[in-house]
Formats: structure tokens, C-alpha cells, sequence
């Protein structure tokens, strides 16, 4: 006998998994070049040269025995030490290395979130469409239940009036991902406030604090002088699950780290709970290599020329071309809705066809848009958009 629950999330792979799967397949047939493949959020940009160094430099430092040891679960003192004065440079704040656990990258640390704040089969987490399909898995997967507000898909910001009908005495979190993974839209400030005032006011008719747990892989790719607002500052009650993978094209190493603001409700029971919740997902502590480099590398920000030239040529060719798209201010991803006559399933189908790989949005919890994936060579780019032309004809 083995478990329902996980045979089930073991066995069916993900639509996006399920597409980069036939592009290998497809690949070996017609030839790299000619598969466009537009279906996974892995950075094509390389670490930073300092990345690099800072990993030369440690190996030519230290002893083996220190750099492949274990650390303390919550991390090096010295590599929070220096995440959090980073934090408090950047964002005028007062945090210590107490607030800061290192964890393996965004998705155990919201594992070990869910795992803190879900206390019995009642608890519900918030999700906002369009969504990273894992919270579904990771939710259930600490008991709990995923409720979702509908997507607001003029502006991808936040349908307050539905978010405001769902929250109900069983909320115990709500999670946003700024800039969206799958929009590409940035929160605006406007947007953070709002949230902030609703959770504060519904958390005192509730008479318990709703957490905001705030999901921020792409915290640092925001393009043109988009400002992300940083929302601890905004709403007490912040947990931040922030990863490397994608600021820093670490994605392999599996590093990153939960923040919680002593301003925090319970603060020390959170913090323990979080620290608990990854205990229980079997974290020991982050990568020891990887936090040394962290350290070293804490104020290090990527190079986004790349990114930021795809995401133009993408956003003013598919705007030309008729088709109906979120301005993505950052992040690494396109969502346009699937043209008239076509289901995004049937619109991603066709593009399949012609090797062009686009994930529809139904996983996303957006059944009628797709998402395309940019972080690829602009020649990608620039080969694939005719065929995209030719699509939308
Ligand atoms: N959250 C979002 C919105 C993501 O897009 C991803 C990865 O693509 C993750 C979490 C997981 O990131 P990590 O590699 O840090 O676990």
C-alpha cells in the first residue's frame, strides 16, 4: 500500500513538466534549434562572475571538513547576519539574524509556512489567481485547504471585492507573488496598501491575525525602474519566502530564506513553528557552500539587459500582432490570452505543433490565458515570432 495522496502528486506530472518532456523528445527529432521551447521559469542568464569567486575563494579558504558540514537549521549567524543588515540598507529596517532562517529556495520554505500556519482541517490558505500551481500541492499536503480569488484579468492586481467574500474565520494566510509568476504583472503600492488595510480590518473582526505570506523568487527582476515595494513595510503580519534561484541564476543549488519581522504576531511562535514546519519537511539546513556564498555575495544584483530586451521585443510584437497580453513589469514571463476560438489548451496544442512550447493557464487557475517563458536567447525569440504571427492568423 502506498499513500493516494502521494502516488497521485508523484505520478502526474505538471502540463509545464509534461511539455518540456515532449520539447527533449521533439528535440532529438528536429533538431535543437528548430523547438522553441518556452515552457520552463529556468534562468538562461549565467550567476554573476562574483557568484564564481565567491565559491573559489571559500574553497580555497576553508578546510573540507567546514565547507561541506552541516550548519545549525536555521542557518550560518554570519550569513543572516548579513542578509539582514543587506535588508536593513535597503529597506530602512531593523532586522537581526533572529528573524532569518535559511532554507533550501522559495518553495520548502512556503512548505514550511503552510506547515506552521495550518492548525487543523478547517485552516484555509488564500491564493490569488493566476497562481504558481505548487501552492495547491503543498497546501493539501500540510492538510490544509487552497481557497482562490478569481483573477482580476484587466490589471492581473488583486479582485479586492472577491478576496474580501473568501476571507472567512478559517483564513489563516494569505499568499501573493509579486512580481507574478505566471503575469509578469508587479504589485503596485496601491495594491499592497489596499491589502494591508483589508487584512487588518478583517483580522480584528476575526480576532486572529491573517499572515501574509509573501512568495518573492522575483523580488529583484523588475524592469524599466518598476518599483517592487518591499511589504513588510506595509503589513505587520509579513512572512517573506525569498530564493535565489532566480535573482541570482542559482536555481540547482536549492537556497534561500524565510524572514519573519519580529513586528510579527507571536513572533517567536511563528518563527519556531516555521522552523518546526521545515523540520517536519525533513530540512536538516540550507546548502553550507551556498550560504558562504550568500554571504559574500549579499548585495550582489543580476544583470537584466537580457531579460529586459526579451521581455520588449515579446510585449510590443504580441501587442502589434493583435494579441491580448499583461504588461510584465518583471519577473520572466508572458500571459496572454488565448486568441478568439480557442481554448488556451487548444491554442497551446496548436502552437505545439509547430514546436512552439506555451503553458496553458488553467494550473495557473486562468483557464483562458497561456504563459510564455522568456528567459531564453533573444534569437529564440526572434526565430519563434513569425510563427507566432502565423498562429494568431
Ligand atoms: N514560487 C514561485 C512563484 C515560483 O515561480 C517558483 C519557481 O519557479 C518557486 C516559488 C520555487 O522557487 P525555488 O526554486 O526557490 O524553490
Amino acid at each position: 500500500m502506498v499513500s493516494t495522496k502521494m502516488y497521485e502528486y508523484g505520478s502526474k506530472r505538471s502540463c509545464i513538466r509534461d511539455l518540456f518532456e515532449f520539447g527533449k523528445k521533439q528535440k532529438a527529432i528536429v533538431g535543437k534549434d528548430n523547438v522553441f521551447d518556452f515552457s520552463l521559469g529556468n534562468p538562461s542568464i549565467p550567476a554573476p562572475e562574483s557568484v564564481k569567486d565567491a565559491i573559489l575563494s571559500i574553497l580555497n579558504e576553508e578546510t573540507p571538513v567546514a565547507i561541506h558540514s552541516y550548519s545549525s537549521a536555521q542557518g550560518h549567524d554570519s550569513v543572516r547576519d548579513a542578509i539582514a543588515s543587506s535588508l536593513n540598507k535597503n529597506y530602512g529596517t531593523n532586522y537581526t539574524k533572529n528573524n532569518l532562517f535559511m532554507t533550501c529556495g522559495a518553495a520548502p520554505t512556503l512548505m514550511a509556512c503552510f506547515k506552521a500556519l495550518i492548525c487543523d482541517d478547517e485552516s484555509e490558505i488564500m491564493a490569488i489567481a493566476p497562481y504558481f500551481p505548487e501552492y495547491k500541492c503543498f497546501v493539501e499536503a500540510s492538510n490544509g485547504k487552497l481557497t482562490v480569488v478569481p483573477a482580476d484579468t484587466k490589471s492581473f492586481q488583486i479582485h479586492f471585492e472577491e478576496l474580501e467574500k473568501l476571507i472567512n474565520k478559517n483564513t489563516q494566510a494569505i499568499i501573493i507573488n509579486s512580481p507574478n509568476n505566471p503575469s509578469g504583472v508587479v504589485y503596485t503600492e496601491e495594491t499592497i496598501e489596499k491589502l494591508s488595510a483589508i487584512l487588518t480590518e478583517k483580522s480584528k473582526e476575526l480576532g486572529h491575525p491573517i499572515y501574509l505570506i509573501s512568495d518573492e523568487p522575483y523580488r529583484e527582476l523588475a524592469y524599466n525602474g518598476v518599483k517592487v515595494p518591499f511589504v513588510p513595510s506595509y503589513y505587520k503580519n509579513t512572512i517573506v519566502c525569498y530564493s535565489y534561484s532566480k535573482s541570482l541564476s542559482l536555481p540547482g543549488e536549492r537556497i534561500g530564506y524565510a524572514l519573519v519581522p519580529s513586528e510579527v504576531e507571536d513572533f517567536e511562535m511563528v518563527y519556531a513553528s516555521i522552523a518546526g514546519g521545515a523540520r517536519a519537511s525533513g530540512h536538516v539546513c540550507a546548502p553550507t557552500l551556498f550560504q558562504r556564498v550568500i554571504e559574500k555575495c549579499v548585495d550582489v544584483k543580476p544583470n537584466l539587459e537580457t531579460y529586459e530586451k526579451n521581455r520588449n521585443l515579446l510585449y510590443d510584437s504580441f501587442t502589434k500582432m493583435g494579441y491580448n497580453c499583461a504588461k510584465p513589469d518583471g519577473a520572466f514571463y508572458l500571459f496572454f490570452e488565448a486568441p478568439k476560438g480557442y481554448t488556451a489548451l487548444e491554442f497551446s496544442e496548436k502552437a505545439k505543433k509547430q514546436n512552439v512550447l506555451i503553458v496553458p493557464g488553467d494550473d495557473f487557475g486562468c483557464p483562458n490565458h497561456l504563459r510564455l517563458s522568456y528567459c531564453v536567447t533573444t534569437e529564440q525569440i526572434e526565430k519563434a515570432l513569425p510563427i507566432f504571427e502565423n498562429l494568431i492568423k
